[in-house]
């Protein structure tokens, strides 16, 4: 499927290469936007628990933020009463919603036991949703026209059409489906004239499905869920799982034994994370430019 396979195992999909590409495009539009309003788009991160693989994701995001010139502004929800976290989670994001210095906002996930995606989702301004969870985005995606799309989805297409994965007429298997990235990932691939297997935690026999797929993506969040024998030779795979395991970074796919079958795979980490970092930015930028265009001015 893909020209990567080798003797020595498969091709490796790294993210970071991408990634670095990808932020200098966006440092170029950040200085643009600064030279044409005067000050940085910004960023709001909201963190509602502290999920240690996501504080993880958040640190690199924060961080790559400050190596192009944007702006952040972190919001910390306290507590531990989810009704109450909800009620604050959702002020936090209408308070960002009229903040002229704020383009894009995103809300650390996952979110705490009884703390409900809609509690985001009904508040987040569609024109701010740069991870792409709000109705208005996720219809556009749906009915293919543009808008914002979750950024892990978003880097699990954007590798593999850039790493030259033949996706038109290909089998693929997309294992979750969750709204922020299985789902999308599944449509997207539909729209790139894939067909679609879509699994979860009630599918029976996911071997027997994963066998049959040129391209396979995992986004479940279990370490080990798919090992090299449930894979079709020379398949591509995406790893998009973050697990903490004994202090180190672990995808879904057991890598060692994935690799001897599949022709390219994504590693954990450095994969799909840095791509997931650079598009998050390059969706900012773009939200702050339209919005730029919108009031005329920086505010
Ligand atoms: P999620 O909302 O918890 O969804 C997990 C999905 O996996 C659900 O659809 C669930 O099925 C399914 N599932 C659970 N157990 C399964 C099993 N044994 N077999 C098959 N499917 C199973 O998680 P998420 O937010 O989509 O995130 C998934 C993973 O991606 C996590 O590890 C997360 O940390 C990682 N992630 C990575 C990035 C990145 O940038 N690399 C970004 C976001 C998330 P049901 O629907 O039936 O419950």
């Amino acid at each position: 499927m893909t020209a990567g396979a080798t003797v020595t195992g498969a091709r490796l999909l790294e993210g970071a290469p991408i990634a670095t590409e990808i932020r200098a495009g966006v440092a170029a539009d950040v200085a643009a936007y600064v030279a044409a309003n005067g000050r940085p788009p910004g960023l709001a991160v909201v963190i509602c628990g502290r999920d240690a693989p996501s504080m993880v994701y958040l640190d690199r995001i924060l961080k790559a933020c400050e190596s192009v010139g944007i702006a952040t502004q972190l919001v910390d929800i306290p507590g531990d009463v989810p009704a109450a976290q909800a009620r604050e989670l959702g002020a936090a994001i209408r308070r960002l919603n009229a903040d002229p210095a704020i383009a894009g906002i995103i809300v650390q996930m996952p979110l705490p036991a009884g703390v409900p995606l809609r509690a985001v989702v009904d508040a987040i301004d569609p024109v701010k949703d740069i991870d792409g969870l709000h109705p208005l985005n996720a219809g556009l995606l749906r009915l293919g026209y543009e808008g914002f799309v979750p950024a892990t989805a978003h880097a699990a297409m954007e590798m593999l059409g850039r790493s030259g994965v033949q996706i038109e007429g290909a089998d693929a298997v997309v294992i979750g489906r969750s709204p922020v990235v299985g789902m999308p990932v599944a449509f997207m691939l539909t729209r790139a004239n894939a067909t679609v297997t879509v699994c979860h935690s009630k599918t029976r026999d996911l071997a027997a499905k994963t066998r049959n797929a040129d391209i396979v993506v995992v986004a479940v969040g279990r370490p080990g869920l798919v090992i090299g024998d449930m894979l079709k030779p020379g398949a591509v795979v995406i790893d998009v799982g973050i697990n903490l395991v004994d202090g180190h970074l672990v995808g879904d796919v057991d890598f060692a034994s994935a690799r001897d079958v599949a022709s390219a795979i994504t590693p954990v980490p450095g994969g799909i994370g840095p791509l997931t970092n650079a598009l998050l930015l390059a969706h900012l930028v773009r939200a702050a430019q339209r919005q730029a265009t919108t009031s005329g001015s920086a505010s």
